[in-house]
């Protein structure tokens, strides 16, 4: 029997009411999660309902993953094992796997990321005659922005983003259709397919989302305010069967709406629910009274918020700190400084986080923890699979699993050399469009199309059909292993590179490759096979090897910092907290003060970073910044206003401050003052 009286009342009634519609809307740090933990343990330990028909759906994996760990803890790693505890696009992929056919794709799909999708767009642009007027990327992400609106390229013409007087929105309908005809060739999808055709999926097969439905009788969303109305609707065809449906949010929170996500989801989830059971928190159980009135006080300007006031019972006699840095690395050097010596005291490295704004912030902090070799883990920064060696490899199983899969054959055709130039690549390319088939299917059908080039073709081709078997008769980590040794893929990056440390580095890189495989193999064992293994790889949102040993259920915290931004710390907690870049056009954002757009959720942004500490928080800006080459001066981000000021401790220069004489000091606070005030005005 799972106790419920680590909860509060309220909490204990959201968990005990597992069936119909239950809305939990509270403030940071009040238990939502926690409750949504529980609320699974009670189902499966008090009521004695099965496992496998209970989903919990959150945004990140890293979210999805404490997730996981909060519930093992409760339940053991035994009973939890059948629970669903997902993101919104591991679910996605869950279904497509097993679905896809009805949409006329191939089960063994490939999926695509950015730098594919991107070259695609970029033909079609070509084609278009249109490469030099309009930007890849801007049409690359109207398209995503137009699926992640539930629009497809059949429907854009009519719909309100469309507009025909603009050459632009022609130049991306071409692009758009273009580019969904290409992927479906290429019996692929891209990350926002998943949700998108998911979605398509219930929408054209009603039988389907009700069998589904039937299989999830218990469904739990966290962070619910940040699901855009795609997600809605995703959510709605799952419980059509039941309406037993418990979403847990915050307004403040509401981060996401650049991708669609806004408040109106909470007030559309009681239109579609009325008689849902709403229950309010607002006691926090994650941070010391100090943070919270400074992260009340943050919020409080946003004007359109159901408004609240959180409260803790924990005191203490910290205030949060505000330091005031040279440059940024100034600001590198006085953080890793301030966390050896929290580490000195034999304190523990996972309960820092070092939070951001965006990734460009992130090298300056890296280069100094290296240099004082302090171990760190950055979640999120460049993709494990974006890395060349591993795209590489990602490339080979992709095209093992599914020849049609163009991209990865382009990519791989000569790697390592095989003699195959780009010329010859071209003349596949139009057979493969004069034939209407596969890439592959021509260069199986055409051997000789280049004579002198026809040992490579037909060694590449032989080689693929091979590893078909291969990994059919062979676990995954095996095959993987002979895969590499037999293209003599290390001999190959060796010869790559003159510089010692780039190839160890990418040896390295080739290493955990397979490394990960074996970690994979070992925990999934009969069915660690080639297509669940590219998918894992590909929705994992961090290159760190910690992400893959999410298998080791129950894992506690390693020795190490967290670096990440502040979107990615979204329902996590750390003891010790740094934002970094507390100023203008950092936090607020440069774009979205430039677009004059509303910059409300930026606020909600600091306050979610704000929100993550429980014990120590620091916030840091810098009165100079790089920018262009250039140095220019910057000033701390408005914020923190005069309301917030009187909850921080204001530190100047950290480092030199000591060696300044008192008046030198006295001059330096003024100046920071008016700074601050300066500019508040126009705020
Ligand atoms: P966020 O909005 O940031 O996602 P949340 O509302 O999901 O926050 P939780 O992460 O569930 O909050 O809880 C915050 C912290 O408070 C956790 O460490 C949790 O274990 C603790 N906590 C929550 N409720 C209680 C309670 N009733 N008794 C003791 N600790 C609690
Ligand atoms: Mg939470």
């Amino acid at each position: 029997m799972i106790s419920l009286s680590g909860l509060n009342d309220k909490q204990r009634e959201a968990a005990e009411t597992v069936e119909g519609p239950v809305l939990i809307l509270a403030g940071a740090g009040s238990g939502k999660t926690r409750t949504i933990t529980y609320r699974i343990a009670h189902m499966v330990d008090n009521l004695g309902i099965k496992g496998d028909s209970i989903l919990g759906v959150s945004f990140t994996n890293k979210a999805a993953k404490e997730m996981r760990e909060r519930v093992v803890t409760l339940l053991g790693a035994k009973k939890s094992r059948k629970i669903a505890l997902l993101t919104f696009h591991s679910l996605g992929v869950r279904i497509l796997k097993k679905e896809i056919d009805k949409l006329g794709y191939h089960l063994n799909f490939s999926i695509y990321d950015q730098s594919d999708q991107l070259a695609i767009v970029r033909e079609a642009l070509k084609l278009y005659h249109a490469e030099k007027k309009f930007d890849q990327k801007d049409v690359q992400s109207k398209i995503s922005y137009l699926k992640n609106a539930g629009i497809s390229e059949n429907d854009f013409a009519d719909s309100p983003h469309f507009n025909p007087e603009d050459p632009y929105s022609h130049a991306t309908e071409y692009a758009y259709r273009y580019y969904q005809e290409k992927l479906k060739f290429y019996n692929a999808i891209d990350f926002d397919d998943i949700l998108f055709l998911t979605l398509r999926l219930f929408r054209e097969n009603p039988d389907i989302a009700r069998a589904y439905s039937e299989k999830y009788q218990f469904i739990m969303v966290d962070e619910y305010q940040d699901t855009n109305a795609l997600q809605f609707e995703l959510i709605r065809h799952l419980t059509v069967t039941h309406n037993n449906l418990c979403v847990v949010g915050d307004d403040d929170q509401s981060i996401y709406g650049f991708r669609g996500a806004d408040i109106s989801n909470i007030l559309e989830f009681e239109k579609t629910f009325p008689e849902a059971k709403v229950v309010k928190l607002e006691e926090n159980y994650r941070s010391v009274s100090s943070i919270l009135d400074l992260a009340n006080n943050v919020i409080k300007e946003n004007k359109k918020r159901r408004d609240k006031t959180l409260w803790s019972q924990k005191k203490s006699d910290h205030t949060p700190l505000l330091w005031a840095m040279g440059d940024t690395d100034h600001e590198a050097e006085v953080i890793v400084e301030d966390i050896v010596r929290h580490q000195g005291k034999g304190g523990h490295l996972g309960d820092i986080a070092i939070l951001y704004r965006s990734n460009t912030q992130a090298p300056p902090i890296e280069d100094q923890l290296r240099m004082s070799q302090v171990p760190y883990t950055i979640i999120g920064g460049q993709k494990f699979y974006d890395k060349k060696e591993v795209k590489d490899l990602m490339s080979y199983l992709f095209v093992i699993m599914n020849p049609s899969d163009q991209m990865a054959i382009r990519r791989i055709l000569n790697i390592p050399h095989r003699g195959i130039g780009n010329a010859t690549l071209e003349k596949y390319l139009a057979k493969s469009q004069e034939d209407n088939i596969p890439l592959f299917d021509a260069l199986e059908k055409y051997p000789a199309i280049d004579p002198q080039r026809s040992a490579g073709i037909i060694k590449f081709v032989d080689l693929i059909r091979k590893f078909k078997k291969v990994f059919e008769m062979h676990t995954l980590s095996q095959s993987i292993s002979t895969l590499i040794e037999e293209i003599d893929y290390l001999n190959f990056i060796d010869k790559q590179y003159d510089n010692a440390k780039q190839v160890e580095r990418r040896r390295n890189d080739v290493m955990h490759f397979i490394e990960s495989a074996e970690r994979f193999t070992n925990y999934y064992k009969e069915n660690a096979n080639l297509k669940n293994f590219c998918e894992r790889l590909l929705l994992q949102d961090s290159q760190d090897k910690e992400e893959m040993d999410e298998e080791h259920d129950g894992d506690v915290r390693k020795n190490e910092v967290t670096l990440m931004t502040l979107h990615s710390s979204k329902g996590l907690e750390f003891k010790n907290v740094y934002m970094i870049g507390i100023e203008e056009e950092t936090l607020p954002h440069k774009k979205t003060i430039s677009q004059g757009e509303d910059i409300s959720e930026e606020r909600r942004l600091c306050y979610v970073g704000i929100t993550r500490a429980q014990e120590k928080l620091v916030m840091t800006y810098c009165k100079q910044r790089k920018l262009f080459g250039k140095e220019t001066p910057r000033f701390v981000s408005r914020f923190l206003n005069t309301l917030a000021a009187d909850n921080l401790f204001i530190e100047q220069d950290r480092t030199t401050f000591g060696h300044m004489s008192e008046e030198e000091a006295t001059d330096y606070k003024k100046s920071f003052f008016s700074n601050l005030l300066g500019n508040l005005k126009d705020d």
